[in-house]
């Protein structure tokens, strides 16, 4: 079968970023189709620990803490190691209030607010990330909006421009149980598909010791959105960077992400032989780098009862009494005794503790290069009040944070860096923004914020037309 519809505008992929595009070009009075390759709409944004990074909010003064965008600029830099497209971080900054507001009008709260690696003051905002993408989907729906479930975008139409205009995409081939259609879109195709954690052969092309990781993401987070723009010659940016992430158990599954990072509170991690092997204060994406050179991929984050007493039960990333309940964390009154449980050298545990602990109180370098416990900020603790605690973790292969050159205004460019008419791209489909590592709570903000931007941008480019 196949037949053609058209509408103004065609989203694919019904993540955070596809939805907040959707949703809003809607409410800028275009027709939407919004196509959602699996089942379900929510990809990665849906398994996600739901933190977006803002600053200037509600939250942030009510909690005394000052911030501006300068400082998160700055922030995002020193993260992405400034290898950031610094015009893609600007749009973001500018972009981030009306963003923020759009969203609390819509009801969505945000009930905690973290400092997380790489800044200089807490910018997380912890949302119910479920229930933000469940409601704009409701949303969509009841406006009009055509979903499409279990429909996979397979290719890119493109067509010579009207009136000797040179090429633009104009639809998208989808295909689903009923058959393979066309969807026309007047304004552009907006590729919403997310990264490729899922893709063995991409990862192989760009990452291939990434393979190690424990596979994870949107089940539909194959790539497609990368591959079809890349077959029209878009550039591709930040390919080089792809990390897994450090800290999740090796039983981690689809239904239950657990992810814990004690060593931010001031946890270190040892191999399986007891050793420290890098700086944790760093990224956990660059952690997840470091961890898949050890001995079966393992990293024990290993803490004392200090460091235990700030679990916070119910936060994604440090509910350690949770963690505990479900029988995931080893503890025990000395050391050795910590180490046989888990399945570490004793011998080489205490000898590594030993030593971390005589360098803080002589106030010497510490053999890993760490300065503070989280991005050179907090002081150091020793390990040294039991009982002692060990939690087993690996990397995870949950993002991918590269992909298709864009400009800030979501716009597909190529590999000479000119746009490709008719196609835009946004959230972890684009590469450019985050550089060399990612800084919590930027890709779910990145996502909500350029899906934004792009409706406002095609809206205008519909009123154009009209008035042409
Ligand atoms: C466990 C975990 C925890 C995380 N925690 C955070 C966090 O706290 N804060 C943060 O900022 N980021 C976090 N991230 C990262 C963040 O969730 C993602 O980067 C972000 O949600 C990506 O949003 P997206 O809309 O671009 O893609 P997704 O949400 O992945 O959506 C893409 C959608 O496109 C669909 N699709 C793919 N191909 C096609 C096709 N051919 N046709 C139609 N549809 C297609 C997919 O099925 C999917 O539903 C986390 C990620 C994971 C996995």
């Amino acid at each position: 079968m196949s037949d053609e519809k058209q509408y103004d505008v065609v989203v694919l992929g019904a993540g955070i970023a596809g939805l907040t595009a959707a949703v809003r070009s809607q409410e800028n009075g275009l027709s939407v189709a919004l196509v959602e390759k699996t089942p379900a709409i929510g990809g990665s944004s849906a398994m996600s620990g739901g933190y977006m990074a803002f600053s200037g909010t509600e939250e942030q003064a009510a909690h005394g803490v000052v911030d501006s965008e300068d400082l998160f600029l700055a922030d995002m830099q020193v993260v992405g190691q400034h290898m950031s497209d610094e015009k893609l971080l600007r749009a973001y900054l500018d972009s981030q209030t009306d963003t923020y507001r759009w969203l609390k009008a819509k009801g969505f709260g945000f009930r905690v607010l973290e400092r997380s690696a790489g800044q200089t003051v807490a910018r997380s905002h912890l949302s119910q990330i479920k229930d933000i993408v469940r409601s704009l989907a409701d949303e969509f729906v009841a406006g009009g909006g055509d979903l499409l479930l279990d429909h996979r975008a397979v290719e890119l139409v493109r067509e010579a421009g009207s009136g000797g205009g040179g090429p633009r995409v104009t639809g998208v081939i989808v295909r689903g149980d009923d058959g393979v259609r066309t969807l026309s879109a007047r304004a552009g195709v907006v590729l919403a598909t997310g990264g490729f954690s899922r893709s063995e052969d991409l990862l192989r092309t760009f990452a291939p010791e990434q393979l190690a990781a424990i596979p994870y993401g949107g089940l539909g987070n194959t790539g497609d959105g990368l591959k079809m723009a890349w077959k029209l010659g878009a550039g591709l940016a930040d390919m080089s960077y792809v990390s897994a992430t450090y800290g999740s158990h090796p039983e981690t599954t689809m239904e239950f992400h657990e992810l814990l990072t004690a060593y931010y509170w001031g946890a270190i991690i040892v191999n399986t032989g007891g050793e420290r092997f890098v700086d944790e204060s760093q990224s956990y994406k660059l952690l997840g780098m470091a961890v898949l050179t050890q001995d079966q991929g393992l990293g024990f984050q290993v803490f004392d009862s200090k460091v235990r007493a700030k679990s916070e039960p119910g936060v994604p990333l440090a509910d350690i009494d949770m963690l505990e309940d479900i029988g995931h964390v080893f503890s025990a009154s000395t050391l050795p005794e910590l180490a046989e449980k888990a399945g570490i050298d004793p011998v080489g545990l205490r000898a590594t503790v030993d030593r971390y602990n005589a360098a803080i109180a002589a106030h010497g370098p510490d053999e890993q290069g760490r300065t503070g416990i989280n991005s050179g900020v907090g002081d150091l603790l020793p390990i040294d009040a039991p009982p002692y605690y060990a939690y087993p973790a690996k990397a995870l292969m949950t993002t991918t944070y590269c992909g298709v050159t864009v400009t800030p205004r979501s716009e597909v460019v190529d590999i000479d860096g000119d746009v490709i008419a008719g196609l835009y791209a946004i959230g972890e489909v684009t590469g450019g923004f985050h550089g060399a590592a990612y800084m919590t709570g930027t890709s779910l903000g990145k996502g909500a914020v350029f899906g934004s931007i792009v409706a406002d941008v095609l809206a205008a480019t519909v009123a154009v037309d009209a008035n042409s």
